[in-house]
């Protein structure tokens, strides 16, 4: 049985090395990620290129997810690289100082003060330390601290409830706007967007650099919560951003809002990511928690398109087992899924052509039980449409564009094969697919398929036929 829900696994110093990398992506990665918060143009434009070659090497498609930092307000650096604070202690967070010590710190978004106010809690490092903001002197924020720890250079400010002003796009992100575009980056993620603009704005600008990428919004502030569905109609897809979300909702209002977005999501035709401490543990440890084994198949289960790795491949200490497991939980739970088709598929209108066909081959595919569904597809638009309904059986998105086969990578159910060689005429096109599926090892001789495919080839949107074939039936041309 193949696995039909996505890994993405973030890169760092624990898989960058070509060998590790190789092992990680045969382990079943599906995208990687480059985090743009780490690392210089350079480093990512390497890495793209070495995941690229491997790809090439091993025949399998791997998606890029370039990962813009966005306005994540951090402290500044200390005199010795981190100090303790104490619960009780007075602590000041002050935009102009330079170098932190155990009384202040300096903060990389000047504004913060201008934002914050008495009564405000700011939670430091993931929430690992909370100050009370007493009151806000010119530049200086006084806080007194709630609960103490170890605070260290960079680390990430949030407001309990949200509601900080930082623009969504800051003077990096655009320049990582173009590197993310040079290496052709199959998906871009904006961080802490707040609205429809912001997404908006992120394509255009990439758009300007030449780039293509799919546009993901990470969902990570009080108000993207508010402005989802006017965030989703503006992108791509989201990604579940838990990390930074936790923080500015609570934890506990996370599990109801993942199951939300990615409803969401696939009824919108849109992508969804769950990401952050999915496997967390096996950054230090061979094997994951039970509680980290039901986060992942509960994630299968809510009908995300892909599971995220970020440090356990980033920086853990077992970037492969932590692939290797994620793969089998996922598998797992996959298999326990009742597959019955949506009811609320009989109640969707369509309105577009190609959306009709993907659907009516789903519903025969379904009730016929055949092999496989194959799609010719220039856009990947009738893979994303016949993935968005869990119907089990697997979808061989078969493209001439290099560019949409790599896409189709995250799309859940959806395994995109390149045919280079097809044949003109209606009759060896549908030999030249059956060969290609019989030399992917898919069908074999007497299996039935939906194939579903444009009378005009390589037009967007043309999809307007489909046909149901047994394999072999077919004479070459
Ligand atoms: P990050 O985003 O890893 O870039 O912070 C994900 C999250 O906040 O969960
Ligand atoms: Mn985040």
């Amino acid at each position: 049985m193949t696995r039909h829900t996505k890994i993405v696994a973030t890169l760092g110093p624990a898989s960058r090395d070509p060998q590790v990398l190789e092992t990680l992506i045969r382990a079943g990665v599906d995208v990687v990620r480059l985090n743009f918060s780490h690392g210089k143009a350079e480093d990512h434009i390497a890495l793209a290129a070495s995941v690229r070659a491997i790809a090439a090497k091993i025949g399998r498609p791997v998606g890029i997810l370039a990962d813009l930092q966005g306005p994540k307000i951090r402290v500044g650096k200390f005199e010795d690289g981190k100090i303790t604070l104490e619960t009780g202690d007075h602590f000041i967070l002050d935009a102009n100082c330079e170098l932190g010590n155990q009384e202040r710190v300096g903060l990389d978004y000047k504004d913060l003060p201008k934002d914050v106010s008495s009564g405000n809690v700011l939670l430091l490092d993931d929430g690992r330390i909370v100050l009370d903001v007493e009151r806000v002197v010119g530049q200086e924020i006084y806080t007194v601290v709630r609960h103490g720890g170890d605070l260290s250079n960079n680390k990430g400010i949030n407001r309990q409830g949200g509601g900080l002003s930082a623009p969504a796009l800051t003077a990096k992100d655009m320049d990582d706007i173009k590197t993310a575009a040079h290496i052709k980056a199959d998906f871009l993620a904006v961080s802490f967007p707040k609205s429809a603009a912001d997404m908006y704005m992120a394509r255009q600008l990439m758009l300007a650099c030449g780039g293509q990428a799919l546009t993901i919004a990470k969902i990570e502030r009080v108000e993207a919560v508010a402005a989802l569905e006017e965030i989703l109609d503006a992108s791509d897809g989201l990604m579940v951003a838990r990390g930074d979300l936790a923080v500015e909702v609570g934890d506990a209002a996370v599990p109801a809002l993942q199951k939300r977005m990615i409803r969401m999501a696939r009824e919108k035709n849109k992508l969804a990511i769950t990401a952050t401490q999915m496997m967390e543990s096996m950054i230090l440890a061979p094997t994951p928690t039970r509680a980290e084994v039901s986060d992942v198949a509960n994630a299968v289960l809510d009908g995300t398109d892909a599971v995220m790795l970020s440090a356990e491949t980033a920086a853990g200490n077992y970037p492969v087992r932590t692939v290797e497991s994620m793969a089998r939980i996922c598998l797992a739970a996959e298999k326990s899924i009742l597959i019955t088709l949506d009811r609320e598929f009989l109640d969707r209108i369509f309105t577009r052509i190609d959306q009709s066909i993907a659907m009516s081959a789903l519903f025969a595919a379904y009730h016929l039980n055949v092999k496989a569904v194959a799609a010719l597809t220039s856009s990947g638009s009738t893979a994303l449409w016949m993935s968005r309904l869990n119907c089990g059986i697997p979808i061989f998105a078969l493209t001439q564009e290099p560019a949409t086969q790599t896409k189709m990578t995250l799309y859940r159910e959806v395994f995109p094969l390149l045919m280079q060689d097809l044949h003109p005429d209606r009759e060896g096109m549908r030999y030249n697919v059956e060969q290609r599926l019989i030399e992917a090892g898919v069908v074999k001789k007497g299996d039935l398929i939906v194939l579903c495919y444009g009378d005009q080839r390589g037009v967007t949107g043309g999809t307007n036929t489909m046909t149901i074939v047994r394999v072999g039936d077919q004479q070459s041309q």
